[in-house]
């Protein structure tokens, strides 16, 4: 089974501070968190039905992130360097790099730790023309019959597709693993291709900055009762709850 991982490497989000209106980035990077279970998915497959596990990030080129990936049990990592692309253009960057691998599968976190659109895998899916299942809770493949459980904290559903195709799973997939010092040692000697991609991008970043939140510290003082209807009449009139 040809098995493509994309994977991203994102400031540390347990380390990013705010300092009033702006955020400190400049933390160790890591591999996004949802990607490491994209990345334990992608190796079971490999495990169950043979094959090839190629990871792709674009943007940060982390040595450190990139050999992690390799030690959990990616056969091969591409790199792409670039300036600054937009969702598009960081889909374009991973599809220009993997449409001659011909993949079965291509595996996706269903969101990253900083940007967050849960854009990049709807966007590859649409420039390849396969079919995506996003937020797969498990996956089943009979040949090249895809089963899968999706969907988001109040439902689930299951639904079959056809390989080839690209999924996006969160944290309840797996456990991704943790590599050993052999695994660590070996993954020193793997493949990792570094390339270039630069495409203008149509969506400009202006600012990031922290959402900060306002307490209004309110008081009620009042008997429990008083203060309990008090205290739902404010958040009606806030538009908190449903008058
Ligand atoms: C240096 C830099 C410059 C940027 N400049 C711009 C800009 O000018 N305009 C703009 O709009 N945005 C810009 N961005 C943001 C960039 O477009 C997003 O980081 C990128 O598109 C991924 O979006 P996301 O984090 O929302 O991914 P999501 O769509 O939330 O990610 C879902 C999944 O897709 C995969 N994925 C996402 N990103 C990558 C990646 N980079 N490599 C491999 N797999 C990935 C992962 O599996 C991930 O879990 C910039 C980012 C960087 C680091």
């Amino acid at each position: 089974m040809n098995i493509v991982v994309g994977f991203k490497i994102v400031p540390d989000d347990t380390l990013v501070r705010a300092s009033g209106e702006k955020l400190l980035l400049d933390v160790p990077l890591k591999i996004s968190t949802y990607d490491k279970n994209a990345i334990e998915e992608g190796i079971e497959l490999k495990e169950k039905f043979g094959g090839k596990v190629v990871g792709i990030t674009v943007g940060n080129n982390d040595k450190k992130s990139i050999r992690e990936a390799l030690s959990m049990g990616i056969d091969e990592v591409i790199s792409v360097s670039s300036r600054n692309l937009d969702v598009y253009g960081t889909a374009m960057a991973i599809v220009e790099n993997i449409k001659n691998l011909n993949p079965d599968i291509i595996i996706f976190g269903e969101q990253t730790v900083d940007s967050g659109t849960s854009g990049v895998p709807g966007y590859v899916s649409e420039l390849l023309n396969l079919p995506y299942i996003s937020n797969v809770k498990s996956l089943k493949i009979e040949g090249k019959k895809v089963i899968a459980d999706r969907g988001m904290v109040s439902y689930v559903e299951t639904v079959e597709s056809e390989l080839p195709l690209i999924i996006s799973v969160g944290g309840e997939i797996n456990t991704p693993r943790i590599p050993t010092v052999r695994q660590i040692m070996e993954s020193s000697k793997k493949p990792v291709k570094e390339v270039t991609f630069e495409l203008e991008p149509k969506v400009k970043v202006i600012e990031t900055k922290p959402l900060v939140v306002n307490r209004k510290k309110i008081i009620i003082e009042a008997n429990m009762n008083e203060a309990v209807d008090k205290l739902l009449e404010k958040l009606k009139e806030d538009g908190v709850l449903w008058k």
